[in-house]
């Protein structure tokens, strides 16, 4: 560039040389000098219209190649081909990358669709069509929740929150179950993923319905056979001794059966029926003295320290039979997993964003690792002691789901050896007003 610089500034000082030159002789020096910088001028005004002229023709394919010039114009010239190339090359790989996008989610059996911050139809694909009902050219730039009219997709879209999948069935094939997953991006925008899980679904309430008619028709035979060893050892003296012991051991083993049935048929039950519309108002404080006095009595030989620390007036709407299961096992668990002569605190409060019962004890502790996997089925920290305990391994699935059932979650905080804390959220649409109090007239 140095170079086309240093010759245009020598083609100038030799044009102005030569001007003067010609202008001495003449005898009109000034006025050859000022013909030579016109000449100059109009030189570079040509070669700057023909910049311009082609910098607008540009998009025309036939104009790609930029004029002919020489020195630094040549230069200039040449310069704004490279960039022009070099954009052309860029956007036409954002181009491929874009069609090969496309392409594949098109090609794809999920529904994929992409909806502005005003919640309408920007781009979607072939499966939104067949699976949603979305037809192209009609379409477009029309509200999603106006095309998908089920009240609990409108509930989901509005509400924000989008950890948990929803499923509905679709709008067009009601025999087809489908799983909407949404992810905020950009400026309020909206990626929807929409899968036909309708297969998944079947095994899935196949599943259910076989482990709760499995607990159903174990739960007779058990009781009969739990009833008589029960019978057998109250009259231990009409057995040989030699017996005494296998028998114990066969009741122990029965009664556990019989928790794990009924735990199985409390859980199979909770994920088949939907809570019911007509809700219980709970007098959370009067649950939660019934439940410690339960356990004070359940684990009278422990010794344990239980109190209760609650705001007065806490009320919740949903079904007290479940959170009396829910709040039991949390509170049974403490006192079974707290050593004697321990404390279990149960303490609940409310705050702008609902309502927290906690459940707290100064026991064994569960180690991090176990944490995250404690509401699953069946899982046990420690198998000997559980099984000691009487656990079933299914308690905290039950909590679990009762509280997702009422729009609430658990979370669990612990260390071993210092003890455990039970959370349960519940959201503030769960809290009732206290009843108003009737005034005694005097
Ligand atoms: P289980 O019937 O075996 O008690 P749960 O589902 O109620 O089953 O609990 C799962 C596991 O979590 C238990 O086996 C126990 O190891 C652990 N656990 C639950 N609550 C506590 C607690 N308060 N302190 C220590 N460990 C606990």
């Amino acid at each position: 560039m140095l170079r086309e610089w240093r010759s245009e500034l020598n083609r100038l000082l030799l044009l102005i040389a030569g001007a003067s030159l010609l202008g001495l002789i003449v005898g009109k020096p000034t006025l050859f000098i000022l013909f030579a910088a016109l000449f100059y001028l109009s030189r570079m005004m040509f070669q700057l219209y023909r910049l311009n002229r082609w910098l607008e023709n540009l998009p025309d394919a036939s104009q790609d190649e930029p004029p002919e010039a020489s020195g630094i114009w040549g230069s200039i010239f040449d310069g704004i081909y490279r960039l022009q190339r070099r954009e052309r090359q860029a956007v036409s790989h954002l181009k491929s990358i874009l069609d090969k996008a496309q392409e594949s989610s098109a090609a794809l059996e999920m529904a994929v669709v992409m909806i502005n911050h005003r919640g309408n139809l920007e781009w979607w694909n072939k499966a939104a069509e067949t699976l949603l009902g979305f037809r192209t050219g009609q379409d477009k730039h029309q509200g999603v929740t106006n095309l998908l009219r089920e009240p609990r997709f409108f509930e989901y879209f509005e509400s924000r929150k989008y950890a948990e999948p929803l499923r509905i069935p679709s709008p067009i094939h009601k025999n087809l179950i489908l799983e909407f997953q949404i992810t905020l991006f950009g400026e309020g925008e909206r990626l929807m993923l929409v899968r036909d899980v309708s297969q998944m679904h079947k095994l899935e309430s196949m599943r259910k319905d076989f482990v709760g008619n499995v607990s159903h028709e174990l739960r007779t035979p058990i009781t009969v056979i739990n009833g008589y060893l029960e019978t057998l050892l109250d009259h231990k003296d009409t057995v040989a001794p030699r017996w005494v012991k296998p028998l114990e051991q066969m009741h122990q083993q029965s009664q556990r059966m019989e928790n794990i049935v009924r735990d199985l048929l409390t859980l199979s039950r909770l994920e088949t029926k939907s809570l019911p519309k007509e809700q219980d108002r709970i007098d959370l404080n009067a649950l939660l003295r019934e439940i410690k006095s339960e356990a004070e009595q359940a684990f009278a030989q422990k010794s344990h320290q239980f109190e209760l620390k609650s705001e007065p007036e806490l009320y919740l709407k949903g079904s007290i039979n479940e959170l009396y299961s829910a709040l039991s096992n949390l509170v049974f668990n403490a006192a079974k997993y707290t050593p004697n002569g321990g404390e279990i605190t149960l303490a609940s409060r409310q705050h702008s964003a609902g309502l927290d019962v906690e459940v707290i004890d100064n026991g064994v502790g569960i180690a991090e690792q176990h944490i995250p996997r404690l509401t699953e089925r069946f899982y046990r920290v420690d198998e000997s002691r559980s099984t000691d305990t009487g656990g079933t391994g299914l308690g905290l699935a039950i909590v679990k789901h009762v509280l997702a059932r009422h729009g609430g979650s658990l979370e669990i905080y612990s260390k071993p050896e210092k003890g455990s804390r039970f959370v349960c959220h519940f959201p503030k649409e769960r809290l009732l007003p206290a009843p108003v109090q009737a005034v005694k007239s005097a």
